[in-house]
């Protein structure tokens, strides 16, 4: 592949004739919102995942779902700094306080010891985000939340088909995940929450609509209107369909990278990869680098382009996160998703190794 083909994208959303017939399909039913193809959506996540699934509008809703079962005004609850701003968000809707902790420098999870640091008597919970696809030791954070009574929230988003002793999202309270076209799958915009426990899966549909249980019913609780549209749920069986093919592929695009890049962060798993971090070495500029594989027409990423704890909005909630820091402006993610061939690969690591060296053999070292 030359320099001037096609642009490799950082992540393309996978949709063809079948997501386009099943969304046809979908319109020329009766009902368009959460009717029978949101139902058998849910029904084929239970399968493939083992838990209870409520299908909704978006991770974010999903997460906020989470938090309004499980925190109240004032509660603190641990998140790592180096996320989506949708996990600080959730906590903040509920009249919550985000508390901030660092990750583990070699997998860009949230570090167990600076949870322990962050604790106090108004600790309720935490939210676990499985950086890029790979869960850190649930066991491990099960064990510190049983000791402290806390609850916790996966945030799934880049995670959907990981496992460790069962499918994320259900290695502790409740888990989210999102169907935003970047995403493993997608549905356009949409989420899932999903839980081994009936009662907040019964709770997560109150929640997502009105806080009401049937339509005219009586309210029982506070709630918004999240729910996932019929064309959506059409378009999400058929991709949860393909995802097992496109996990192969992400797998067989990461460990390309593994086997011939050097200095990368992310251990190999049995995971949803859903890019690869590299640290830069410290005299190239990430910046720099990233503008030089756009000429190249390749477009990597930052995961995160900046800690929570530099925005404007959480600042208030400052604490020094330095490994968050380090890699939100020393690494630089590179795409492995299903739309890039072996050949994308290929011309992607050649491309990044005459941008990197001379500096690829420190960061061998
Ligand atoms: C994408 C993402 C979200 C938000 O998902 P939406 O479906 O867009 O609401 C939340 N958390 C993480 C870690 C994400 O990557």
């Amino acid at each position: 592949m030359s320099g001037n083909a096609k642009r490799i994208s950082f992540g393309r959303p996978m949709v063809g004739d079948l997501e386009k017939q099943a969304v046809c399909e979908a319109l020329d039913r009766k009902q368009l919102t959460n009717a029978g193809l949101v139902k058998q959506f849910e029904e084929r996540f239970q399968e493939f995942t083992g838990g209870q699934a409520v299908a909704v509008s978006s991770c974010t809703a999903a997460l906020h779902i989470a938090a309004m079962i499980h925190f109240k005004p004032g509660d603190e609850v641990i998140i790592p700094a180096l996320t989506h701003v949708s996990t600080a968000h959730a906590v903040e809707a509920v009249g919550a306080i985000p508390v901030f902790a660092d990750v583990e420098p070699h997998d860009g999870n949230i570090s167990i010891r600076t949870i322990t640091e962050r604790l106090t008597p108004k600790t309720k919970g935490i939210v676990v985000v499985h950086y890029l696809g790979k869960p850190p030791d649930m066991r491990a954070i099960n064990v510190l939340a049983r000791e402290h009574d806390l609850k916790i929230v996966e945030d799934c988003a880049l995670a959907l088909g990981a496992f460790q002793h069962a499918h994320v999202g259900l290695l502790g309270d409740v888990g989210c995940f999102s169907f935003y076209p970047a995403k493993h799958i997608t549905t356009g915009e949409g989420g899932m929450l999903l839980t081994r426990n009936p009662e907040t899966a019964d709770r997560a549909r109150l929640h997502r609509h009105f806080g009401q249980a049937e339509r005219h019913g009586d309210v029982t609780h506070f709630g918004l209107n999240y729910r996932m549209t019929e064309m959506q749920a059409a378009m999400g069986i058929v991709q949860l369909g393909r995802l097992p093919g496109f996990l192969a592929k992400r797998t067989q695009n990461y460990e390309f990278l593994m086997q011939n890049l050097p200095g990368k962060i992310v251990d190999s798993h049995r995971g949803a990869h859903y890019g690869f971090t590299l640290y830069l070495p410290t005299e190239l500029n990430q910046k720099e680098v990233l503008h030089s594989l756009l000429q190249r027409r390749i477009e990597a990423s930052v995961y995160y382009p900046k800690p929570l704890t530099s925005l404007s909005f959480y600042k208030k909630h400052y604490f020094p996160c330095p490994n968050a820091e380090r890699i939100s402006c020393q690494s630089i993610c590179l795409p492995v998703g299903p739309h890039l061939s072996q050949a994308h690969m290929i011309y992607m690591l050649q491309s990044l190794k005459e941008i990197l060296s001379p500096s690829l053999a420190a960061l061998a070292s």
